[in-house]
């Protein structure tokens, strides 16, 4: 999608540091970080959500987490992590790219939000 950020982070049109990448998604710092580690998972395709994914972005998506189980080292994550997905208005989504928020490198709050 031309006008969307995480198209253009996850495609390298705009520079970031990438933690990791493959043929499917990015692993980037996010801006405004929420803990002491704070990465964004981004499939390098477009959709806008859980909603709106298909079977096979679905797949991809497993595929992208599974993969976070070989990454815990290297992400400082040793420790645990949690992983969150907005949708939507009440779920806060301020980017309509699907993206994973990953967070840990400290003993996150008990209460999800
Ligand atoms: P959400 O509010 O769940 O849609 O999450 C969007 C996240 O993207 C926020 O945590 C922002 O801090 C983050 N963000 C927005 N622009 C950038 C960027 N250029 N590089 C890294 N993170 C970003
Ligand atoms: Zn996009």
């Amino acid at each position: 999608m031309n006008d969307c950020i995480f198209c253009k982070i996850a495609n390298g049109i705009i520079p970031s540091k990438k933690f990791y990448e493959d043929e499917n998604m990015v692993i980037i710092a996010d801006i405004n970080p929420q803990a002491t580690k704070h990465y964004l998972l981004i499939p390098k395709e477009h959709y806008a959500n859980i909603i709106e994914m298909t079977d096979e972005q679905a797949i991809v998506l497993g595929k992208c987490l599974k993969k976070l189980s070989t990454l815990v080292d290297e992400l400082g994550l040793q420790d645990g992590f949690r992983i969150v997905s907005n949708k939507g208005e009440n779920g806060c989504q301020s980017v309509g790219h699907l993206h994973v928020h990953i967070l840990g490198g400290e003993k996150l709050s008990d209460r999800m939000a």
